[in-house]
């Protein structure tokens, strides 16, 4: 059990925090899948809220792409916009009267102040600050308006915002589950806008506000939160309010080591993988040892285990790599764990085209040898087409050129005894033996015949597959090919 510094019977409450300005990113689904953890290895519960406050990046539809991308990962939640739940509503668009309460609270105790600086001054100002070579940061000229000057102007409605009182010269100090203590000066701290003009809270007030109420005891997010955290902490200790436990995850690093991880290195959201053919179990599989590791060399977790085995002492302080191919090992792993029948139906949903009686002479060919089930359409296109290829690819074997005259016979012979179509690999074997052709040799022109390229499943067992009209024609065409019927 985890140590609790806040009050020591309490229930731990974690939760995720996604903003629907896009789809899921696959570094998120880490921290959910910690969140979960913590929260079921504990018998606590695991939240979902959505912060919506930034109306500028809202993306129509991106919540329940994120909430569905969750659920296809195998995780589920106790509370959040979709189920409800005793704090509800979780949705921060839908609180915004809760939070006038606690910015009156702030406003009054002389904690927050109206801010009616105009866009133009703010602008002028954080040029004369750049000019002068000084951090850009509010000059906090409202906050010795007086009383009477801000009422005229709220009565005149003029525009404003509330900032926060950010004290002198304070240190602010917070023990992070991963990092240990975190120490900041209030001097390199703005005065945080905490209600926008529009009257929309931003993410620090409301996500301090919701946290709170809804009594999360422990957050984890990622790194690029931790210069929030001081402002956090100050509001918390403002409203008088216990500072939950924050776990700044390490950021997920570029294949090569280098940079966040980014597009350039291939796709990154959620889904995109899901797309891709991992399975979610392989995914989360790597995603745990992706910050944490079970203080021994096991490497393969249900995801059970894992919340059996999750503990805040192995989480890591050094930003993983994301190895893909240590993602491949893992789906292959657990493709490789699925019986016939299950793979079938996932076979089925990556190969549209195929009937079911294709799709059950593919699995056990093909399930030995796929990394990823977005393979499959790529290793069995020359099922359902005429893939085009060059002649001479029928003709390389090795570093020599085989004669055509050798290959158009072997594919002439092949025809002959295709047409009973059973019993395929002893005929192709006898038929090798009866010509004394040399194997390697012969298997390489009949792979290219039938596939279009010299990189191919088992292409004997996948031939049933393929049938007996369909073989014939791809001989065919590789023979008129060779007599130079066809250009190429
Ligand atoms: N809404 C923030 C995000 O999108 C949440 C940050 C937090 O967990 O406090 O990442």
């Amino acid at each position: 059990m985890i140590k609790l510094a806040m009050t020591d019977n309490k229930i731990v409450r974690t939760r995720i925090a996604p903003s629907p300005t896009g789809e899921y990113h696959i570094g998120h689904l880490r921290t959910c899948l910690y969140d979960y953890a913590l929260a079921r290895k504990n018998g606590g519960q695991f939240v979902i809220r959505i912060e919506d406050t930034d109306r500028k990046r809202y993306v129509e539809g991106a919540e329940s792409r994120i909430l569905q991308v969750i659920k296809d990962y195998g995780l589920d939640w106790d509370e959040g916009p979709d189920i409800g739940g005793p704090y509800a509503p979780y949705t921060q668009t839908e609180r915004l009267d809760t939070y006038n309460k606690y910015i009156k609270e702030l406003l009054d105790k002389g904690l927050a102040y109206y801010c009616f600086c105009t866009e133009e001054r703010l602008t002028q100002m954080r040029e004369t600050q750049k000019a002068l070579k000084q951090i850009p940061r509010y000059d906090q000229h409202c906050l010795h308006l007086s009383k009477e000057e801000i009422q005229k102007n709220l009565d005149n409605k003029v525009p404003y915002t509330i900032r926060m009182v950010i004290p002198k010269n304070q240190t602010i100090v917070f023990e992070d589950m991963i990092r240990g203590k975190i120490k900041f000066n209030t001097n390199e701290i703005d005065d945080q806008v905490l209600v926008k003009s529009n009257g929309i809270p931003t993410y620090h007030f409301a996500v301090v506000v919701d946290d709170h109420l809804m009594n999360i005891t422990h957050i984890f997010r990622g790194e690029e939160w931790i210069t929030s955290t001081p402002k956090q902490i100050l509001l918390y200790q403002y409203l008088g309010w216990e500072v939950p436990y924050f776990a700044h995850l390490t950021v997920l690093l570029n294949p090569d080591g280098k940079g966040k991880l980014s597009k350039r290195h291939g796709a990154t959201s959620a889904r995109s993988f899901l797309e891709d053919g991992y399975l979610p179990e392989a995914m989360l599989n790597f995603l745990m040892l992706l910050g944490w590791n079970p203080g021994n060399n096991q490497e393969i977790f249900t995801l059970d285990q894992f919340v059996e085995s999750f503990s805040l002492d192995h989480l890591h302080k050094k930003s993983p790599v994301f190895d893909r191919k240590k993602l491949d090992y893992f789906n292959g792993y657990y493709l490789r764990q699925k019986t016939n029948e299950e793979l079938f139906v996932l076979f089925k949903k990556f190969l549209s085209n195929a009937t079911d009686e294709q799709i059950n002479i593919l699995v056990p060919v093909l399930k030995e040898r796929i990394v990823k089930l977005s393979d499959l359409p790529i290793q069995t296109k020359f099922l359902f087409e005429n893939v085009e290829y060059d002649k001479s690819l029928l003709l390389e074997y090795k570093d020599q050129i085989l004669d055509s005259k050798l290959v158009i016979e072997m594919l002439e012979k092949t025809k002959s005894i295709f047409s009973d179509f059973t019993n395929l690999q002893e005929k192709l074997s006898n038929l090798i033996k009866e010509n004394n052709w040399n194997t390697g040799e012969y298997f390489m022109v009949f792979r290219v015949a039938i596939c279009g390229s010299k990189f191919t499943p088992p292409v004997v067992d996948c031939l049933p597959a393929l049938g007996k009209d369909k073989t014939l024609q791809k001989l065919d065409i590789a023979i008129s090919k060779l007599n130079n019927k066809l250009l190429n």
